[in-house]
């Protein structure tokens, strides 16, 4: 269904003042209305028609908008699809405002205006970030219009000086109060104190200069990232407004917690659990690193929870040369099912220790925790 012009709905100049506007409403509205009208569909729907266009030209932000984009802009009020998904563009600004304070949002007035920063969250795994990796992300971004090449009027039209304001930006007004009469400057709600309008605007970006786009982008993800780091690539986020500089990309790292190794700065930690026997008589061990198994020299008698270094098998270092060490916890298992051969065997080396079974050497023991205290009173 084709609309018609709201201006001449109302039967005013497109450059009518808001009192002109209110007056002719209201004698449309007089002359419509549906309780004068009874039952007459023709006039109720004249109503409707005289009512919808007073609304958008009545509100400065609305007609500004109308001016611009015509109908389709009122569609957009409606909470028309904009195709962006699940939410307006409105709400994906709110995201990051809520997130980087609010300092970011770009000024509403006319002029360049830097693009909006934006925020993507990766989750990568443990050994992604001790080595670093280079991930291609996809950013859904406001693009510089490939039709209008930003500029918002389609091609072979151009920027026109606004009517409105005579291409000054400003409109004055008088203002009578009750301390006497006012001269007040305002920005043009027209051009929104540009001093030019666009009366063909590009139907690619709808006057905007700007589409939605997904952008696949190469973000290298440093060595030694920590949980929580945030990367910025400068000049990927938004491309900004009427020539403005684009805003900055910003990539929240997560990473994963790993199931063998903990992270203390670049150092890295593990438990590997290793048998009374090779603790007691020592030899090899097998331990996983970041790189892979590694073999690690266990002296004879080794107690539980020793730890063991090995060097430079830690995390690269985010700022400096080198990786950190990592840190390996032996910690001895004592067998909790033996066979009677095997019981036999501990039982004869018992003997062989001089230790008797039967008869726990308690005083010995009790001995040892009266030096750690130090001797305590009683
Ligand atoms: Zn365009
Ligand atoms: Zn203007």
């Amino acid at each position: 269904m084709t609309k018609r012009d709201y201006y001449e709905v109302l039967g005013v100049d497109k450059n009518a003042s808001p009192e002109e506007i209110k007056k002719a409403y209201r004698k449309l509205a007089r002359q419509y209305h549906p309780d004068v009208n009874t039952g007459d569909k023709d006039t109720a729907e004249k109503f409707k028609e005289v009512k919808e266009a007073y609304d958008v030209l009545s509100d400065s932000q609305k007609r500004s908008q109308y001016d611009q984009f015509g109908h389709a802009a009122t569609e957009g009020f409606a909470g028309g699809d904009h195709g962006f998904g699940d939410f307006g563009f409105g709400d994906f600004e709110d995201i990051f405002e809520s997130f980087f304070g609010g300092g970011f949002r770009p000024r509403r007035s006319g002029g360049p205006q830097r693009g909006s920063d934006l925020r993507y969250d990766v989750i990568i795994s443990f050994e992604e970030a001790a080595f670093g990796k280079t991930l291609n992300v996809e950013i859904p971004r406001m693009e510089k219009c490939s039709k209008c090449q930003g500029s918002g009027a389609e091609p072979g039209s151009s920027q026109e000086t606004c009517p409105q304001c005579k291409g000054s930006g400003e409109i004055r007004y008088s203002q009578s109060t009750a301390f006497g009469r006012f001269i007040n400057v305002k920005a043009c709600d027209r051009c929104r104190g540009e001093g030019t309008i666009t009366p063909d605007p590009c139907t690619e970006c709808r006057g905007q200069g700007r589409i939605k786009q997904t952008k696949e982008i190469e973000v290298k993800i440093p060595a030694g990232v920590e949980h929580g780091s945030r990367l910025r690539v400068s000049g990927e986020g938004e491309s900004g407004v009427k020539g403005g500089p684009p805003g900055d990309l910003y990539v929240i790292i997560s990473v994963r917690p790993h199931e063998v190794f903990k992270r203390r700065g670049d150092d890295v930690y593990c438990e590997v659990p290793i048998s009374f026997v090779k603790a007691a008589l020592g030899g090899e061990l097998t331990v996983p690193t970041l790189d892979g198994q590694a073999k690690i020299k266990i002296p004879e008698g080794t107690q539980t929870d020793t730890y063991f270094r090995l060097k430079a098998k830690g995390v690269h270092r985010l700022r400096g040369m080198g990786r950190g060490d990592q840190h390996i916890k032996v910690v001895v298992q004592v067998p909790q099912k033996l066979n009677t051969k095997q019981k036999e065997l501990l039982r004869e080396f018992a003997h062989e220790s001089g230790e008797d079974m039967s008869k726990i050497d308690e005083k010995s023991i009790f001995g040892k925790f009266k030096n750690a205290f130090g001797g305590s009173k009683g």
